[in-house]
Parts: C-alpha cells; structure tokens; sequence
C-alpha cells in the first residue's frame, strides 16, 4: 500500500488579495507535496480560505457587494493565483461550504458531549484585525502591535471551551514529541505560555449575523477560528482525519498558538487524532519595511511571476530566505539571483550540454556507470534536509552540483573535438544533470521538465536523446 501524506497552509482570509508572504508559505508547502510525491507518495494538499469573518463582512461592506458575492469573487482570485504559481493542491476549501460547516457543528457536539463547553459571560477586549480576545498584556501602549489598533471592549454571553483542563495534557503532548512544533525557538514560546497557565476561551460570538450557527442556540455564531482550524477535517473527514490526521501543518508565525495550543486541546476533546507536526515561517519585510495595507507595500506575487517567472519566483523566495526565519524581499535581489544562479547558472549550464551533446546524441548509457553512485550519495543528505523543510539549504546542494558540473565542462572543453572521449565527457555531464533535475523538480517543476525534454533519457533503448531548445533563463 501506498504511504499517505497529508499536508496543510493555513485558510486564508478572503478581506484582501494574496500578498508575497503568503505565497511564501503555501509555495514551501507546494514543494513539500511534490516532494513526497517524488517519493511514490499518496499525497493530501490542502489550502483554502477563511470566511465566516467579520472580515468578509467589512470587506464586502467597502466594495459595495453582497457577502457572499464577495466571498466568492476574493476565493477565486486565492485560487488562480495558486494556480498562476504552480500550486499542485489537492484540494482547496471554503468555510462557507456545506461540507465545513456540517463538520464544525460535528466536532462542536462532540465536544459538548464531553462536557467541555459551557455558557458564560465574557467581558475584555477583543481585536478585530486578530479575530482574537486580548489580554492587557498583549498590548503595547494600548494598542495591538500587530495591527496598530486599539482593541475593543466587549461584554456578551458567550460560550466557553474549557481550555484549561487540557494543560497538562498539552504539555504531556510537547514533552513526548520534541519536533511538533519548528523551529525550537518557537516551539519553546508555546511551551512556555501553557506553562504560565492557561485561560477557558470564548468560543462563540453573539449578535453576529455571519458565520456558522451554534448548534441548538442560534443567537449566537461559532467564533471564526474555532471555524477555522476545523477545516483540515472538513476536508477529508472525520472518518478520514481519524484515519490519518495531518502529517503537517504549515503556518506562519503569528498564527502558532491557534495551532499549537488551542487545537491540540480541541481534538483532544473530541477524542481525535491530533496532528504530527506544526511548522512555521517568519514574517516578511519589504525593502526592510513590514508588509502593511496601509503603507500599501504588500507585493503581488503574480506581478513578479509575469517578470520573471513562476520557477524564479518559487527558487527565489525558498533560496533567499530560510525556512523558520523572518526574511527581507528585495526585487533587486531577486534580479541577482535569477541573473547568477539561474540565467548563468543552471540555464547556462543547460545550454552549454544541449549544444555540445546535440552533436553526438544519441549516447548509450546505462545505469552501472560509476556517476550513478553520485545519484544516491547526492539524494541522501537532500532528502534529510527537505523532509526537515531546510529548502535553502536543499537547494545549496543542487546549486553545488550545478558549479561542479559547469567546472567539469570547461576543464574537459580541449578533448569536446574528439569522436569518442566527446561522446564519453559528454555523457558525464548528462548524467549530472539527471541529478540536478531531480532534485530541483520539487521547486522548479516547469523548469525540470524542459531540462528533460533537452536532454532525455530512453529506459527501454537505454540511450540519451539531446535537443537543444529554448534558453531556459534569458538574462534580465
Ligand atoms: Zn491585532
């Protein structure tokens, strides 16, 4: 039988188009997936969009449509431009759908049934760019530092989910499992704020006319990150999450605790599988300036494809900034690296074995041949690297093999006039390029595809075809 994968991203918010951050993380969750498809894999990749906001709600206010037009209109634009960016998702979620909120009002009966939800009054401060309650102590001179704004005071009857039960349990949780949550340092922040004690949360918001009802009380809508975290079984199912609960959940940073803490503690309740592992990545600058609507700095990933293509995009932004760390985007810096390591590097490369191989191609080869080694060698230390979402560093040990590669052929340049040393030297390089596209295929899949269509291997006549085509990388 087949091994199963099952990755996530987070569901976005549909108030806004996707920025470069992002893309950021659901391309690292892209690679991911085509990784472990790579591998023989049955592979689950799930991404969608967060609706029962009172985002939506202002958002459609602003434009001047109905809320479900709106939602409708902003789900597509996260669609095609997941599709713009190559995103090979399996499937992609609404929680507006039927088949989300048939599972929220599940889980919330389960929950109910093991007495864990309860009604209450809650009064304190609640920020609405966070969809979050807040304490005192969040705020930096009374406003959230996140959004800059002052959060509101509200009292209403709510209910309650009881959070606090499930302390030790979570730290049971993260003590039996060193690698749930990545990067340590983050992973250590968790630890430490459940060890400070925690607080039964709200779970439900009241005079709301957006969202999904309370089962058997619908004065009141289940409140929105509840929702949320529900659609990874939504998606697949509670038979299927019982199953085979998410292998990972890819996130960025400032959602970790919804994550971490919160759902763990859900599904708990629900007697549930809980997932295997919460990785998260770092927050973005522009030029060294926070993205921010107001400043009006959020890049559109899409502008940045059409200059200079999705592979460069996708190569760019696991190459520049490692996984887990906050990152500064630069345009200027990605014209670098497409003009060093791509147009120069690997497309140059490319180009350099296509014309000299054309001329003696087809090559004999087979599989005994002593690069072959190489092959696996080279696998090895990847493989350890991709699977622990080290992408950058993946990446540097394709980009080493590309400068090896390239040194060879100018070293062997002399002997490239001779019939039968030619074809050998030649061949050398065919082989390492079979490497180097494998392992960039999760990253560049456009681009290893065209590398293969130049320099192709015949399994049954055990030959090499070489074609040389278009430059894979023209300089900018
Ligand atoms: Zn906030």
């Amino acid at each position: 039988m087949k091994n199963k994968f099952y990755i996530t991203t987070p569901i976005y918010y549909v108030n806004d188009r996707p920025h470069i951050g992002h893309a950021y993380t659901t391309i690292a969750a892209d690679v991911s997936a085509r990784y472990h498809r790579t591998k023989g894999e049955d592979v689950i990749f799930l991404t969608g969009t967060d609706e029962n906001s009172q985002k939506t709600v202002e958002g459609a206010k602003k434009s001047g449509e109905d809320v479900k037009t709106y939602a409708d209109r902003l789900a597509a634009i996260w669609k095609s431009t997941w599709e713009a960016l190559n995103i090979g998702n399996t499937d992609f979620i609404r929680t507006t759908e039927e088949r989300h909120v048939k599972t929220v009002q599940e889980i919330w009966k389960r929950i109910w049934d093991n007495g864990d939800i309860y009604k209450g009054k809650y009064e304190g401060l609640y920020c609405k760019g966070h969809e979050a309650f807040m304490k005192e102590v969040d705020l930096v001179d009374g406003v959230c530092s996140d959004h800059k704004t002052k959060p509101e005071w509200i009292a209403e009857d709510n209910y309650f989910f009881k959070l606090k039960k499930y302390e030790k349990d979570l730290l049971k949780l993260y003590g039996d499992n060193p690698n749930f949550v990545t990067p340590e340092g983050r992973f250590h922040e968790v630890k430490s704020f459940v060890e400070r004690g925690l607080e039964d949360i709200s779970i439900s918001r009241e005079k709301q006319e957006w969202g999904i009802p309370v089962p058997n009380d619908n004065k009141h809508v289940i409140y929105v990150w509840f929702d949320a975290l529900i659609n990874y079984i939504s998606a697949i199912g509670i038979d299927g999450w019982q199953k085979h609960p998410a292998d990972v959940h890819a996130i960025g940073k400032d959602i970790i605790r919804f994550h971490a803490v919160i759902w763990p503690a859900m599904l708990m309740s629900a007697k549930l599988p809980l997932p295997k592992r919460i990785v998260t990545n770092g927050f973005f600058t522009i030029d060294g300036v926070k993205i921010s609507k107001s400043l009006g700095n959020a890049i559109d990933p899409l502008d940045l494809a059409k200059k200079y293509g999705v592979d460069a995009l996708r190569y760019f932004l696991l190459r520049e900034i490692p996984y887990g760390e906050d990152g500064d985007f630069s345009e200027v810096k990605l014209k670098e690296r497409y003009n060093a390591d791509l147009a120069n590097g690997l497309g140059n490369l490319v180009a350099r074995v296509a014309t000299l191989g054309e001329k003696v191609s087809p090559i004999k080869y087979n599989y005994t041949h002593p690069l072959h080694k190489l092959l696996k060698e080279a696998h090895e230390e990847y493989d350890y690297k991709i699977s622990t979402f080290r992408f950058d560093e993946a990446l540097e040990i394709g980009w080493k093999r590309i400068a090896q590669s390239d040194a060879a052929l100018s070293v062997d340049q002399p002997w490239y006039k001779e019939g039968s040393e030619r074809a050998e030297k030649i061949l050398s390089r065919c082989i390492e390029l079979v490497i180097i596209t494998d392992l960039l295929e999760p990253f560049l899949p456009e681009t290893a595809q065209k590398i293969k269509d130049q320099i192709s291997y015949d399994r049954t006549n055990k030959v090499f075809h070489i074609k040389k085509t278009e430059n894979l990388f023209p300089r900018k």
